[in-house]
């Protein structure tokens, strides 16, 4: 009998939990591989693959961009044969659907001449295009419309359905909602979630674009926005704005933000960029997830980018990669020699003006840096310059080049990141899963995925997965590279800790996955 029992209790330990399965719709300016321009097109790229994964219905809207060299990432996306006309903008702007079911996920985009120019999905080398509020815009309604009227997969998703709208360019997603379609009665049960990947950018215009979105004339206290006086332009200017992101921030019915430490940060005056006020009195509602990565494609074990292939158990592949990395950029094949990497946005939020500032001081010493990124024009010219002027040291990569991402991931041994504020930060994951030891500026998602390495007497041991440093300063950086350098030169055992604990952490979607379904229950189950 009490054999009996403890089997009958072991099986009860073993029946699963049942979850509660939602229609899950995405929207987003960008999701990889069919567009990406920084971490919001990861995440956007995997995290619908995952929650598919684990039983969602899930479909992902976001703009077919055409622009030559992008058009083959639209191959496989097939006109579904619905046109929804738009009103807004003084007319009636008419979209059509294309559609593409891949890994479980109904990737849906919605095609409209102002998505095919040249560019990446902002702006071009001229700057941010001037249109840009009228171009998502089309994409939030559309995507609301997208449930309604797409028979994907045989039947339409309907109703019922969770909106996870991502950053300003899909904002206006729940004013939608609660402007436009549960005054007459539907979506009465959808849900929206506001994902913050980014605060810096909000799609702030001026007040009198208002008119523009097409929304009834009580709704615009939710996009008003007043500048500060000292943003203000001239005397005259009132400072009165529409912002669309805090559209979303007042309307959603939960905020996550891609980790826990922007989401504090965030409601803070330095982290706020004008918001925190806001966001604080939504706190409530207000959770952080740290991003995952996808796994797959980001394994040194198999990555199809790089020459050579390695795990935690065999490193020789990493020595390999770095040497091949080495004379790919012409820079002496020399295993001894620290090779520092940055990837990533030429921007002011990168710190890229502090790297320019460390420079010359960092180059007296014995290493070797590559810097890959796009955008800022001076901080392109300087890189370039800066190539001629250390030409022994200094390699700088003009440009947005995937491959190349991925092979100086694997062959550098310290990635830099000396973000200003990083809301989660993708490539000191990948850096920590390829053995590349990161060095980063203590903030937002990088505080709370790299651990400070605390070396203990005897050689080897130690914890940690690589160094941050406080405050944002050329000094404070330099002593934390020097410190990794060090290391690295004369600490080999410790330095091979520092490299297995990293490959060893565990990054993958599905944690963050089961952490946004425990967001979705309480949408539903327990609305604010
Ligand atoms: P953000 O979203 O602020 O740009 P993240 O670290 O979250 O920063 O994500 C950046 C993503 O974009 C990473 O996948 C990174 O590898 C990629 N990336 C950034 N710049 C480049 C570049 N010049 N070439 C290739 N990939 C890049």
């Amino acid at each position: 009998r009490e054999e009996e029992e403890e089997a009958e209790g072991t099986e009860e330990e073993e029946q699963p939990q049942t979850r509660l399965t939602y229609n899950i719709v995405f929207v987003t300016a960008e999701a990889a591989p069919y567009s990406k321009t920084g971490g919001l097109g990861d995440v956007c790229g995997s995290l619908p693959i995952a929650l598919a994964t684990r039983g969602h219905r899930v479909m992902v809207v976001s703009p077919r961009y055409l622009n030559g060299d992008s058009d083959k990432n639209f191959a496989n996306a097939v006109d579904v044969g619905r046109r929804i006309k738009i009103p807004c903008f003084g007319g009636e702007q008419e979209v059509t659907f294309f559609h593409e079911y891949r890994a479980g996920v109904d990737w849906v985009f919605v095609d409209h001449f102002c998505y095919h120019r040249d560019g990446n999905p902002y702006g071009d080398r001229y700057g941010a295009f001037g249109d840009n509020q009228f171009r998502f815009t089309l994409l939030c309604y559309a995507a609301c419309e997208a449930p309604l009227v797409l028979p994907l997969g045989g039947y339409i998703y309907g109703q019922n359905c969770l909106f996870l709208v991502n950053d300003w360019h899909a904002s206006l997603v729940p004013v939608l909602l609660g402007a436009k379609y549960r005054p007459y009665g539907v979506y009465k049960d959808a849900r929206s979630i506001l994902v913050i990947h980014n605060l810096a950018h909000q799609g702030v215009e001026a007040a009198t674009t208002y008119q523009n979105l097409g929304l009834p004339s009580e709704w615009y206290g939710a996009l008003e926005w007043v500048f500060p006086p000292w943003a203000r332009t001239h005397a005259l200017d009132k400072g009165e704005a529409v912002n669309i992101l805090k559209g979303a921030i007042v309307t959603a019915d939960r905020i996550v933000t891609v980790s826990q430490g922007y989401s504090w940060e965030i409601t803070t005056v330095e982290g706020g960029h004008g918001l925190n006020e806001l966001l604080s009195s939504r706190k409530s509602v207000l959770n952080g997830i740290t991003n995952g990565i996808d796994v797959d494609d980001w394994d040194p074990a198999s990555d199809k980018f790089i020459p050579f292939h390695y795990s935690i158990d065999d490193l020789s592949g990493k020595a390999q990669c770095k040497a091949a990395l080495q004379k790919e950029l012409g820079l002496a094949i020399r295993p001894d020699c620290p090779l520092i990497g940055f990837i990533g946005r030429l921007d002011y939020q990168k710190g890229t003006d502090l790297i320019k500032l460390a420079l010359p001081e960092l180059l007296q010493d014995d290493i070797q840096f590559i810097m890959l990124g796009s955008g800022d024009p001076d901080t392109e010219d300087w890189m370039r310059s800066a190539e001629s002027t250390y030409r022994e040291k200094f390699r700088g990569w003009v440009g947005f080049n995937v491959s190349i991402s991925h092979r100086i991931t694997a062959g550098c041994d310290i990635l830099l990141m000396p973000s200003r504020f990083e809301p989660c930060g993708l490539n000191q994951l990948y850096a920590m899963r390829y053995g590349t030891v990161p060095v980063v500026h203590c903030t937002g998602g990088l505080r709370d995925t790299v651990e400070d390495f605390h070396p203990f007497a005897e050689e080897g041991s130690g914890q940690g997965s690589g160094w941050t440093f406080s405050p944002l300063s050329k000094d404070s950086m330099l002593g934390a590279l020097t410190m990794a350098i060090e290391t690295f030169r004369e600490h080999k055992s410790s330095w091979e800790g520092l490299m297995k604990r990293g490959m060893s952490r565990d990054f993958t979607w599905d944690s963050a996955a089961a952490q946004y379904e425990q967001i979705f229950e309480w949408v539903f189950v327990d609305p604010p």
